[in-house]
């Protein structure tokens, strides 16, 4: 919108925004809303200035811009905080022999897997990398995502990883370096690899990405290699991430804890040892439901976590091989049907909490005065059906920094 021109949403059936200040919020706190019937909310320069109930609505003269939002509820505009949308190629081969009954683990340890795309995303070079990354970027929008995080990883080659790097800051994405993905062929083992990645790419990787990410998991990278990659990492200035206990307990949250990581993703393996670990700490659980369904694995213990005092978050893990989802809706649906949290604690996991995962929760994941002007309008009577309406057509208007895209 014009810098300094007000646009009214006016009429909405709901508004409903995590309650509350600060982050993460964890406990009874992540299950609390702050429900307007009969809202509005007025924008200015991109940012709320007002939220309110429409009889409350003080005059606002001329020069204010309306958008109608009768039948429409009003949800922050969604944060994906862990995704991989820097590829080439697909993965739709594999994803069929693995239907029908191959396991991912299997498919990976035969040069399938990440490896493949890897071939892909090296051949499709900078401008192709590019492409993709502003088609995936669409396709969150669509789904409400407003601000969202990118991985590189496909690439683990100098080129390959900077150009994936660049091609989420040029998309407006917060980039991860995800130099830890896999050993990639020309290297004998992780060892020698990592001594190229930290060596090579960490000193311009750093001046891109804002975190960076490692695989710690069994036949990927181990939690030796893991502290020695992530600990080469802080010292550049990345805030860290793990993906840990995907598949096995190997490390992750302990490692996390002593270095301080934002988060560790993933935890479909972890136990209640790990997660007692969590509810100390300050490292945010990050779930990929999405990711456990797509590889029919066990779901994280999601509500262990947050019963125990955990700061949880959901996203997509949108990635062409485990998770090929950019659905967050579908993804609290997900929560709500498969890891036993309410439609309020999913919508804190996906907006304030995800957005703290990535240092912009002062900015971003409420629908309150002095945050952005990003909002989600949902073409629902109740918000509750962002996680109710399971793979629906819910996603009505998207508002970005006060700009709307009508979608349907
Ligand atoms: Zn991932």
């Amino acid at each position: 919108m014009t810098a300094g021109r007000r646009l009214l949403v006016r009429d909405l059936a709901q508004l409903a925004t995590p309650a509350g200040a600060g982050a993460p919020l964890r406990g009874p706190s992540l299950g609390k809303v702050d429900l307007v019937k009969d809202a509005y909310v007025l924008i200015e320069a991109g940012r709320i200035t007002a939220v309110g109930r429409m009889r409350d609505l003080p005059a606002l003269g001329d020069d204010v811009q309306e958008l109608d939002g009768r039948g429409l509820c009003a949800v922050p505009g969604l944060v994906d905080c862990h995704t991989h949308p820097a590829f080439g190629g697909d993965r739709v081969e594999e994803f069929s022999v693995r239907a029908a009954g191959a396991s991912y683990e299997e498919l990976h340890a035969a040069g399938g897997g990440i490896l493949s795309t890897v071939r892909a995303t090296r051949e499709a070079g900078e401008e192709g990398i590019a492409r993709a990354v502003e088609r995936h970027r669409g396709w969150m929008l669509r789904q409400g995502t407003t601000t969202w995080e990118g991985k590189s990883g496909y690439g683990l080659d100098r080129e390959t990883e900077l150009a994936s790097l660049r091609a989420v800051a040029a998309a407006g994405g917060a980039p991860t370096w995800l130099g830890a993905h896999a050993v990639p062929p020309e290297f004998e083992d992780a060892d020698a690899y990592l001594d190229f990645a930290l060596a090579e790419v960490l000193p311009e990787a750093a001046r891109i990405a804002e975190a960076a990410d490692v695989f710690l998991e069994r036949g990927a990278f181990d939690a030796g290699q893991a502290r020695h990659y992530l600990t080469a990492c802080r010292d550049a200035g990345l805030a860290l991430r793990l993906h840990g206990d995907q598949f096995t307990e190997a490390g992750a949250i302990p490692l996390a804890l002593e270095l301080g990581a934002r988060s560790v993703d993933h935890l479909e393996a972890t136990g209640s040892d790990g997660a007692r670990a969590l509810a100390a700490a300050d490292v945010t659980a990050v779930l990929l439901p999405a990711s456990a369904l797509f590889l029919n694995r066990p779901m994280p213990p999601a509500r262990a976590l947050v019963d125990a005092g955990a700061a949880i978050a959901l996203a997509t893990d949108f990635n062409p091989g485990s998770a090929f989802c950019e659905s967050l809706p579908l993804v609290c649906g997900l929560a709500a049907t498969q890891l036993g949290l309410a439609p309020a604690e999913a919508l804190a996991a996906c907006t304030v909490n995800a957005a703290h995962v990535l240092g912009r929760a002062e900015e971003v994941g409420r629908t309150a005065p002095g945050y952005a002007a990003d909002i989600v309008l949902l073409d629902a009577p109740d918000w509750r059906y962002l996680a109710y309406h399971l793979g629906g057509d819910l996603v009505h208007t998207v508002l970005v920094r006060g700009d709307p895209t009508r979608l349907r």
